[in-house]
């Protein structure tokens, strides 16, 4: 037996919080009877409506996928453009992304069906880390690295402290190799972040996600994600 949030959640209904406010407004019904108390527990044969819309029974799902440049991170595109979704196997689940990498960025990128996963994953209260390295032109002088690690000032705020290194730079080229660490995933955060000091990014790879790399995987290829790993996500 289940907290009702969480099987919402776990179905790829909404985020747990955002489910918790759907039972509250009267919105789900367990087997037939509308049901506004938040501890209520549920099982598997329980039938589940949620605005009227039955829960189908799902298993969860997890994969990794190394995403690739020129992907985008949604389900679908009204554009047309590829989606990540082309690059993950057929499985019955309606499985999304955990979170979103710009169209041009390429690296760790988490596929679900489980919202409340997805939530744990995301909400910048758990503090997931996730390691970036981005190619920069301009090469950042020691004060911009600092300004980097204790905080930036952008349009919606200040950014957390951030592990910052420069690994490489290049006077010839005038470019650097920059290696950032941040746990809040805002969007276009990191390419943002390198704009507020003059040095913006030509590359950006998400190198991990927690502690999830692409080792052994293609751009374009994606596993599911082993018990073990799952287990130290959780
Ligand atoms: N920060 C960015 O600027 N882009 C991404 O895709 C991820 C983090």
């Amino acid at each position: 037996m289940e907290r009702l949030q969480k099987v919402l959640a776990q179905a790829g209904v909404a985020s747990r919080r955002k489910s918790e406010k759907l039972i509250l407004d009267g919105l789900v019904k367990v087997n037939g009877k509308v049901i506004t108390e938040l501890g209520t527990k549920v099982s598997r044969m329980d039938t589940i409506e949620v605005e009227g819309v039955q829960l189908t029974k799902e298993t969860p799902v997890y994969y990794l996928l190394y995403k690739p440049r020129g992907y985008i991170s949604t389900v679908d595109d009204e554009k047309g453009r590829k989606t990540v979704m082309d690059l993950v196997p057929e499985v019955s689940q309606r499985i999304f992304p955990v979170g979103r990498l710009d169209y041009d960025t390429s690296g760790v990128l988490l596929m679900t069906n489980d919202g409340d996963f997805s939530y744990l994953m995301t909400h910048p209260k758990f503090e997931i880390k996730k390691k970036y390295v981005a190619k920069v032109k301009g090469i950042p002088t020691r004060d911009d690295l600092k300004k980097l690690e204790t905080g930036i000032e952008l349009d919606d705020g200040s950014t957390a402290p951030a592990r910052v290194k420069m690994t490489s730079s290049d006077k010839k080229t005038n470019s650097a190799i920059v290696e950032i660490t941040i746990h809040e995933g805002r969007n276009r955060q990191v390419r943002r972040m390198f704009d507020a000091i003059n040095c913006p990014v030509q590359k950006l790879k998400r190198e991990e996600f927690a502690n999830l790399t692409t080792r052994g995987l293609n751009a374009g290829e994606a596993r599911e994600l082993t018990r073990h790993e799952l287990k130290q996500l959780r």
